[in-house]
């Protein structure tokens, strides 16, 4: 398969949640269900405080650690998992498909969904 035949069957294929994710940003859970973990060092002093935030569109995973003493924040994330035999979350980076290649897929699948806004100055 070329790259340009793989590149429009990915994104044809591409998981919906995902694909609304991956175009804008994920949506983590409202910061009064986090469950914090703290990480105690001597004197039981705080070194680090850990989060686990699942999105709730797509599932993927944000696993923060702050440093206790100056702030930072270190971020990995763990991908959503989708089922066999389906593209994931990761798409080839030589297929070259960006977040607006992302936003064109979703608008053509939402296009009969949307609602129509006449533009402006025109007559309808
Ligand atoms: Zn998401």
């Amino acid at each position: 398969m070329s790259d340009a035949a793989e590149r429009a069957k990915i994104l044809a294929e591409y998981d919906e949640r995902m694909l609304a994710c991956r175009q804008g940003q994920h949506r983590w859970p409202h910061y009064s269900t986090w469950n914090w973990k703290v990480t105690l060092g001597l004197k039981r002093r705080p070194i680090a405080y850990r989060l686990d935030m699942e999105c709730e569109v797509c599932g993927k995973i944000a696993h923060d650690t702050i440093d206790a003493n100056n702030g930072d924040r270190k971020r990995t994330y763990t991908d959503p998992k989708v089922p066999e035999g389906h593209q994931g979350y990761r798409i080839p980076r030589h297929l070259d498909v960006s977040r607006s290649d992302l936003r064109l897929e979703l608008v053509h699948r939402i296009a009969t969904r949307a609602e129509v806004i006449p533009a402006k100055g025109k007559a309808s």
